[in-house]
């Protein structure tokens, strides 16, 4: 009797999936307390003084001075450039030379927003992964440290940019702060870029350089006024994070794929936006993502979109509510009205919220196993059940398939399947979308791989 329920017991952990809510089977994720120990040291403090520092540069226009005396002075985005390269050396420093610090630096030639060529410069910290496999996997979180004023040509007037972007510019830095205190498997890159306000041309050199060099980026976080703006309206309990459906690197095969099997809410992008509502319910930052499903605000572009091109799955984080009367404003009063991007306006907690949530996303990333490969679901034949394929990951010890009905928006079923490479579950293949996972001993998820049929 007792070993009859014991085998029944293991036979329905085993094929059938226990009942769990959406909220059950999203918040499952166990919590690393190194993880948990990171975000704690978290400062809006620190953030507020970086903010401040880079408010200081006066205009961070990318057509602004860069010559020697200007960056001496204080004045302009070269002195900007060098003061953030000069913080990343400090982290670096701290951790024992753990940071690579670096820069990506190339002339755009003129034009609509650039009147004559101008040197662009990316900066970047690399904390390399420690498992030398792993180490290939990289992800990367994003802020743009150019401003702009009310006139895009104008290089001599305050441009604060406190908001837009001074505070994806210090989520980059708070996340290498604290996060290069730990050590994961795989690779974080804490990325600034220039250019931003010009047509994304930092980025867009940033990307294509990654993918001529096959790197291999799992995810782009990219922060672009995420400052919660004090105004009416605000809702600092929330973060909205973009994310485009039908990729922009489709190709004809892959569109032709995605419109037969209702797959225009599953991109890479979107299965890394479900992530971090994962990681949110595991690590609760304060700040809750909102996910829009759409690559960005209407009118709007963001560097997220310059990975998405090189077919890269990347998100964009932007606060709830934005004031347009502090975004790509010169300072001034009219009728009353304060416009400017100034740091009066923007909530230091709220940017110190929005960095724990990209830091426990970074750090999950990169402590989690790679993806399972080459995932497939097998169609041969006509049955009302599911089976999937796939190939192992090296440091998986278990994987788990989670799957929604077509029209939810989050998974909300899921199954451990123990350490195999293939699993049947009882459920029509047609009426769900199913995706495997890999898990490690301490419970480390990659995000989820939504398979392609096998027929
Ligand atoms: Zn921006």
């Amino acid at each position: 009797m007792k070993y009859t329920l014991l085998f029944f017991s293991l036979l329905l952990s085993a094929v059938l999936a226990p009942n769990m809510t959406a909220q059950d089977a999203l918040n499952a994720g166990p919590t690393d307390p190194r993880i948990a120990a990171a975000l704690k040291e978290v400062s809006a403090e620190r953030i507020r003084a970086n903010i401040e520092k880079l408010v200081s540069f006066g205009t961070r226009s990318t057509l602004s001075a860069q010559d020697p005396d200007s960056i001496a002075k204080g004045q302009g985005i070269g002195a900007a450039r060098e003061w953030i390269k000069s913080q990343f050396e400090a982290y670096s420093k701290d951790c024992g030379g753990c940071l690579e610090v670096k820069t990506d630096n190339f002339v755009e030639q003129p034009a609509d927003r650039i009147p004559k060529p101008t040197e662009i410069t990316n900066v970047y910290a690399v904390l390399k992964g420690t498992d030398p496999e792993s180490a290939k996997r990289i992800v990367l979180v994003t802020g743009h440290y150019d401003s702009r004023n009310s006139d895009n040509f104008n290089v001599t007037d305050a441009a604060p940019g406190a908001n837009d972007d001074g505070s994806g510019t210090a989520v980059s830095l708070e996340c290498a702060r604290v996060l290069s205190k730990l050590k994961f498997p795989g690779t974080v890159i804490f990325l600034t870029v220039a250019g931003e306000e010009q047509g994304l041309n930092g980025s867009k050199h940033f990307a294509q350089m990654a993918k001529q060099q096959g790197w291999n980026i799992e995810a782009v976080l990219n922060n672009d006024i995420v400052g919660g703006n004090r105004g009416e309206g605000q809702d600092a309990g929330v973060v909205r994070v973009f994310s485009e459906g039908v990729p922009a690197a489709a190709d004809d095969k892959e569109l032709k794929m995605i419109r037969g099997l209702g797959g225009e809410s599953d991109s890479i992008s979107r299965q890394i936006a479900r992530y971090v509502t994962q990681v949110d319910r595991t690590y609760n930052p304060g700040v809750r993502p909102v996910l829009v499903f759409r690559l960005d605000r209407y009118l709007r572009g963001g560097d997220h979109y310059s990975f998405n091109q090189q077919g890269y799955g990347a998100v964009r984080f932007t606060e709830f509510r934005e004031d347009f009367n502090h975004q790509h404003q010169n300072i001034r009063t009219e009728n009353g009205v304060e416009f400017g991007d100034l740091p009066k306006f923007v909530n230091f907690d709220y940017v110190a919220k929005v960095a724990r949530l990209n830091a426990a996303a970074l750090a999950s990333l990169a402590a989690a196993p790679a993806p399972p490969g080459n995932v497939r679901i097998l169609t041969k034949e006509l049955q009302n059940d599911t089976t999937l394929t796939w190939e192992a990951s090296p440091l998986a010890t278990s994987y788990e398939v989670v799957w929604r009905a077509t029209t939810e928006a989050e998974w909300d079923h899921r199954q451990d399947v123990g350490n195999v490479t293939k699993a049947s579950l009882p459920q029509s293949k047609d009426n769900a979308i199913f995706a495997v996972r890999a898990v490690d001993k301490d419970g480390h998820r990659s995000p989820p791989v939504v398979p392609v049929p096998e027929r």
